[in-house]
């Protein structure tokens, strides 16, 4: 994928949030009709609504179909708002170019498989629409990227991503956990890529809502997508985690927007000025590593002459708990020192096994009389 992300999707960089929000189904035209009608005065970018919904078991509600379309082509005329919809095999790619769809997006089921995703860029080639992949159910950042660039690589300039979280056995208050590590590294590859943060399907429940989209704003996410359904609780898909119109507005309204960066002189100076300490420390921090380095060679040669294994769990244990017991006295956290110390001694024992298992070198031989 191109790293500038090559967006010029009209507001993306203006708006903020680029709000996108709108129900989790396209339920009838009523429904449709009434959430568009009231989500127009929040200014939102792009009303979304699922029209072909991929559910767990069959017999689920699986979408209303292609008769949605039509309903979506009616909020267009007669609100103004510009519409979205999820897409999953080339039909109805068809049928939402056929629609005037302004935007498709591609749903985390999707994106996990390649054929799907070709096929669907198939269906794209020679078509300017823009297109938002959701991240993949599971956490891997590489199929991530690779669906955007199946997508790109079918022509399409406009590619938007979109975290919604990540399945895991681990049971957590999320439905999805956010991982917030993984969309920050794809940021961090692409930084002109636009992120859109999908709080709704990440919560699975409304009263996270608010804590997750201020999360998006405090990584600097270019916008937010919030299902939105005018009786959530009688929504015949994701009940739980959608919001009214109302809440909706509630939520924007006790939403802190960050500068993206740092906008004076004077403000400028003083970042540049705390970021010179942050690069001393880090160059205080690297040095010290490699010192601390220097003398596990020397416990690797020590053990090496004395036939001394290179794993003592004791040793392990009594470093762990030392050092986190002084990250908790220091008021950091102790499980981020324990993670960081997990590191160092994998590359500790790395090493004292390669100077045990290495070749005695011939320069240390006695020499020959
Ligand atoms: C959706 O947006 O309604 C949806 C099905 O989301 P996801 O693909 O993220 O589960
Ligand atoms: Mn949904």
């Amino acid at each position: 994928m191109s790293p500038s992300g090559n967006i010029d999707f009209g507001d993306i960089k203006t708006s903020r949030p680029f709000l996108i929000a709108g129900p989790c189904s396209a339920e009838t035209e009523e429904q449709v009709m009434e959430t568009a009608r009231s989500l127009k005065p929040l200014n939102i970018a792009l009303f979304r609504s699922g029209i072909w919904k991929p559910r767990t078991r069959p017999g689920a509600f699986e979408g209303i179909g292609a008769v949605g379309l039509k309903w979506l082509q009616r909020v267009k005329h007669e609100t103004g708002l510009r519409v979205a919809v999820e897409v999953a095999k080339t039909k109805h790619v068809e049928l939402c170019l056929k629609h005037g769809i302004d935007v498709l997006w591609i749903g985390a089921r999707s994106t996990v498989n390649p054929f799907t995703v070709q096929e669907i860029a198939d269906a794209l080639k020679g078509v300017d629409i823009p297109v938002m992949v959701k991240n993949p159910v599971n956490p891997d950042l590489n199929l991530w990227i690779g669906a955007m660039e199946r997508i790109q690589n079918a022509g399409i300039k406009n590619v938007l991503a979109i975290h919604r979280g990540f399945s895991s056995i681990e049971k957590t208050k999320y439905r999805n956990q956010p991982m917030w590590e993984i969309p920050i590294e794809l940021k961090g590859y692409y930084p002109g890529l636009p992120m859109i943060c999908d709080p709704s399907h990440i919560c699975g429940r409304r009263d996270l809502l608010q804590q997750v989209a201020q999360q998006a704003m405090d990584l600097n996410f270019d916008g937010l997508m919030i299902e939105t359904h005018p009786h959530p609780d009688k929504a015949w898909s994701d009940r739980e985690q959608q919001v009214t119109p109302e809440g909706l507005k509630m939520l924007l309204e006790n939403l802190n927007i960050r500068e993206k960066g740092v906008t004076t002189k004077k403000l400028k100076a003083t970042l540049e000025e705390l970021r010179e300490l942050v690069d001393k420390h880090d160059d205080e921090l690297i040095r010290a590593l490699k010192e601390r380095m220097d003398v596990i060679e020397q416990i690797g040669l020590f053990k090496k002459e004395n036939n001394i294994a290179v794993l003592q769990p004791e040793r392990w244990h009594e470093i762990a708990h030392t050092r986190t017991e002084l990250a908790k006295e220091l008021g950091l956290s102790d499980e981020l020192i324990l993670k960081i110390f997990q590191l160092i001694h994998q590359e500790s024992i790395r090493q004292q096994t390669e100077i045990l298992n290495r070749e005695s070198s011939p320069a240390v031989m006695p020499p020959l009389p």
